[in-house]
C-alpha cells in the first residue's frame, strides 16, 4: 500500500491545480476512479464526487479532500515581459523570492518563471532582513516584451503555481508541492479501492473538492446536494516536531494520523470545528482496537471546508481527519507516507463500525 500512496501523491503533486482551476487535477482522479469502476459525477463548481452505495438506513458518510492548491494569478503585464502578480490562498511571502514557478496557460503549453530575488550584491543592509511583500515581487519567464508574453499565452488571470516538484526524502518522507492537499486526495483513492466491494457499510460519498486554499468553500455544493449525516474532512494536520514549533502541539511526523478536536480561524473569520463526539470516540476506539496509532491536535490559525459543511441541513457530524504536515504552505511541504498509510487503515476500519446503530444523538455521547 505504502509503494501505491508514494506513486499515486507523486503524480497528484505533479499536476498544476491552482484554486478555481482544478480541471487537470479531476480528469486524473475521474481516470483512476474508472479505473476501479467507480462512478463519478462532477458539479457545476468542478467537484468531482462518486457514491459507494450502502445500507440506507445507516448514517450517510462524506469523506473529502480539497483537489486545489494555493498559488497566484498574473495582474499585470510589464512593458519589458516582466509579470506581476496577486496572491491566492495563504502564500507565505517569507518564503517567495528564488522560487521556480509555473505559468498554466495549458497543457502542453506551459512556462516556467522564477520569482525573481533582488541580485544579492545590490541587496542593502536594510533590505536584507526585510520580507518582501508579494506586491513588489515580480517573475521573470525570460521574455523582454509584453507583446513576446502575450504570444506565449499569458495573460492577466493567468493562474501560477509553484514548479511542481517532487523530492524522495530518508524514510519514507515526501517533499515538495501541494502535499496540502493531494496525500488526501490520494488516501481517498486508496480507500475507495478497498471500499468499492464491501457491502453493508452505510452509503459513503467520496468528495474531491474545488477552492478550498481560496473561500473554504467550494465543498459546499456538494454537502447541500448530498446531505450526508457525517462529514469527514482529509487534510493536513499540523506536525509540530519542527525546531521552530515547538509548544505548539503534540503532532510527530510519522506519528499517524491525526484527529483535530478545535479548530478555529483566529484571524477575522469566526468558524472552525469542534467534532462531534460520536466521531472522537469512532476514531479513538478504532484505533484502539486496531492497535494504530492516532494523535490529537487543538490549534487557532487554520480552516478548511467543514467548518462551513457542518452548518447544512440540521448540522451534519463532523471531524477534520488528517496527516502531519511540515512546512505547510511553502513550495517543499513535508509528510510521511506511513502516516498516510495509517490513516487509511483507520479510516477503513472507522467506516466498517457505522452502521444502522450508530448514533448521532447528542444525549448518548454526553
Ligand atoms: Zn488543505
Amino acid at each position: 500500500m505504502k509503494q501505491r500512496l508514494r506513486d499515486t501523491l507523486s503524480e497528484l503533486m505533479m499536476i498544476p491545480g491552482l484554486s478555481g482551476h482544478e480541471d487537470r487535477v479531476r480528469r486524473y482522479l475521474r481516470a483512476r476512479l474508472d479505473d476501479l469502476g467507480i462512478a463519478s459525477r462532477s458539479d457545476r463548481l468542478g467537484n468531482l464526487i462518486a457514491t459507494i452505495e450502502g445500507d440506507p438506513e445507516a448514517p450517510s458518510v462524506m469523506l473529502f479532500a480539497h483537489m486545489d492548491q494555493l498559488g497566484f494569478v498574473v495582474r499585470k503585464v510589464e512593458a519589458d515581459g516582466f509579470l506581476r502578480v496577486e496572491r491566492l490562498g495563504g502564500v507565505p511571502e517569507r518564503a517567495l523570492p528564488s522560487q521556480a514557478v509555473l505559468l498554466c496557460v495549458g497543457e502542453g503549453r506551459d512556462l516556467p518563471g522564477v520569482l525573481a530575488n533582488k541580485s544579492h550584491h545590490a541587496t542593502t543592509p536594510e533590505e536584507k532582513y526585510r520580507v518582501v511583500p508579494y506586491s513588489e515581487l515580480y517573475i521573470d519567464i525570460g521574455l523582454a516584451s509584453a507583446d513576446a508574453v502575450e504570444a506565449a499565452g499569458v495573460r492577466i488571470g493567468t493562474p501560477v503555481i509553484y514548479r511542481p516538484q517532487v523530492i524522495a526524502l530518508a524514510d519514507d518522507r515526501l517533499a515538495g508541492t501541494s502535499v496540502d492537499d493531494r496525500a488526501g486526495c490520494a488516501a481517498i483513492l486508496e480507500l475507495a479501492g478497498m471500499l468499492k466491494e464491501k457491502q453493508g457499510l452505510a452509503n459513503l460519498h467520496l468528495v474531491f473538492s474545488v477552492q478550498e486554499e481560496f473561500n473554504l468553500r467550494g465543498a459546499l455544493p456538494a454537502a447541500q446536494v448530498l446531505q450526508p449525516d457525517i462529514a469527514i474532512q482529509l487534510d493536513l494536520i499540523l506536525a509540530t516536531d519542527a525546531p521552530d514549533m515547538g509548544g505548539r502541539g503534540d503532532v510527530a511526523l510519522g506519528g499517524g494520523p491525526a484527529i483535530s478536536l478545535y479548530s478555529f480561524h483566529g484571524r477575522g473569520t469566526l468558524n472552525g470545528v469542534i467534532p462531534h463526539p460520536a466521531m472522537v470516540r469512532l476514531f479513538e476506539e478504532t484505533a484502539r482496537a486496531e492497535s494504530l496509532p492516532l494523535q490529537r491536535s487543538a490549534h487557532i490559525g487554520a480552516l478548511t471546508d467543514l467548518s462551513y459543511v457542518q452548518h447544512i441541513g440540521e448540522g451534519v457530524a463532523s471531524i477534520d481527519l488528517g496527516f502531519p504536515i511540515r512546512y505547510s504552505h511553502s513550495s517543499l511541504e513535508v509528510c510521511d507516507l506511513n502516516d498516510l498509510e495509517g490513516l487509511v487503515r483507520l479510516l477503513a476500519a472507522a467506516l466498517a463500525q457505522i452502521d444502522r446503530n450508530f448514533s448521532l444523538d447528542r444525549d448518548d455521547h454526553s
